[in-house]
């Protein structure tokens, strides 16, 4: 019997990469997705696999973590093995503009979904994607005991989301446990998070269709990683007889300049005649360097990464170098789902 997994979020970064992960080990795999007045599945659509074809081991069901009802329905229909809780309003600059819808989905959410598997009688195990900006201003190295400062809402609403996990872990005897990402990126990185609008900006700058690149702080210091790789160590995670909670991350720091450099410098251009400084996008508060300690993962998980910063800039780069190149000879090809 194929094992069964709920994942919350697969139409994101993660959610693609983990989903085609699992369908590789022989999962059956349930997606959440959200009703949008546009098609929000395109990371996905490459999963060759439609539901109407009875080989299909890839659903997906319109759900919300706003909507409590719905996820309990969900998962007592499904009976997964294993709920990957990925959902979330990501996005920490926009989190100051909407600080309650990111409370609610982000936070909340957890709480419901953890709930909802309750209620529906489930025997899942439960991953929480926990995040690095519950850190915040707490100087790095970060460790899973490093104490939490958050610096926004929505650093606010992972602690929230994050200690609910640990409460129904021991509340209730539930296998749930905690990955904390530091920032994991890929050529599926959404396009307003800041590695991926530079290594668009870099390749349309290239190809003559931009001018500029307009960017906030340039010194905040992050650990970036390459996102197909922290989806091994989120599945780790649930292969543990033990639930637990994990730091996952490179142990390198970079700052935002010199991601700029390595990215102009990949294609031969020199960022300082593209790159203006935009108060819009600083952040009312900023969280200045987060570097993370993933001894724990190594030591426990077996899971260490491979792919490192300059690799990491190249890919991205030249992805979106390959994307502009497929729009322009038309070789882009939507789903009808
Ligand atoms: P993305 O922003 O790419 O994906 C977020 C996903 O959540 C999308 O599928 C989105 O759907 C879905 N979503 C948003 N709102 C709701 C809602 N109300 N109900 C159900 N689903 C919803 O994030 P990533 O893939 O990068 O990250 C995955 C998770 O890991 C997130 O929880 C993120 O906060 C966390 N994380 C990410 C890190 C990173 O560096 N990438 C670092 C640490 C933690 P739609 O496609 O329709 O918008
Ligand atoms: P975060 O670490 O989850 O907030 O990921 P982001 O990619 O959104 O931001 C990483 C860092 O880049 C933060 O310190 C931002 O302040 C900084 N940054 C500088 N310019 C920009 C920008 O134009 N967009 C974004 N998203 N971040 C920027």
């Amino acid at each position: 019997m194929s094992r069964v997994a709920l994942i919350t979020g697969i139409t994101g970064q993660d959610g693609s990469y983990l989903s085609e992960l699992l369908l590789d080990k022989g999962y059956t795999v349930h997606g959440l997705k959200r009703r949008s007045s546009s098609f929000n599945t395109e990371r996905i659509d490459r999963i060759d696999v439609h539901p109407r074809n009875p080989e299909a081991r890839l659903f997906l069901h319109y759900s919300d973590l706003a909507d409590a009802g719905s996820l309990v329905g969900l998962l007592r229909d499904i009976q997964p093995d294993e709920i990957y809780n990925l959902g979330a309003q990501s996005h920490v600059r926009v989190s100051f503009d909407i600080p309650s819808y990111t409370a609610d989905v982000t936070g909340m959410g957890a709480l419901r979904l953890l709930e909802a598997a309750r209620l529906a009688g489930v025997s899942s195990r439960f991953y929480q994607a926990s995040s690095s900006e519950m850190f915040g201003s707490t100087p790095p190295p970060q460790r899973e005991e490093t104490p939490f400062h958050p610096r926004s809402p929505y650093a606010c609403a992972k602690v929230f989301a994050y200690w609910a996990a640990v409460n129904y872990r021991e509340s209730y005897g539930m296998h749930c446990s905690n990955g904390i990402l530091f920032n994991h990126e890929s050529p599926r990185r959404g396009e307003n998070f800041v590695t991926r609008k530079i290594s668009r900006a870099v390749a349309r700058i290239e190809a003559g269709i931009q001018d500029k690149l307009y960017l906030g702080n340039l010194d905040a210091v992050r650990d970036w990683g390459y996102a197909p790789e922290y989806m091994e160590a989120v599945w780790l995670t649930l292969q543990q007889d033990e639930p637990g909670d994990f730091v996952v991350a490179t142990g390198e720091g970079h700052t935002v300049r010199e991601f700029v450099e390595a990215a102009f410098a990949h294609i031969g251009l020199d960022c300082d005649r593209y790159v203006v400084t935009d108060p819009a996008y600083f952040r009312p508060a900023e969280v200045d360097a987060l570097i993370g300690d993933y001894s724990k993962a190594r030591r426990q998980l077996g899971w260490a990464p491979k792919t490192h910063f300059t690799d990491l800039v190249r890919i991205m780069v030249d992805a979106d170098r390959q994307l502009l190149e497929d729009e322009r000879t038309g070789r882009l090809v939507r789903v009808d789902r």
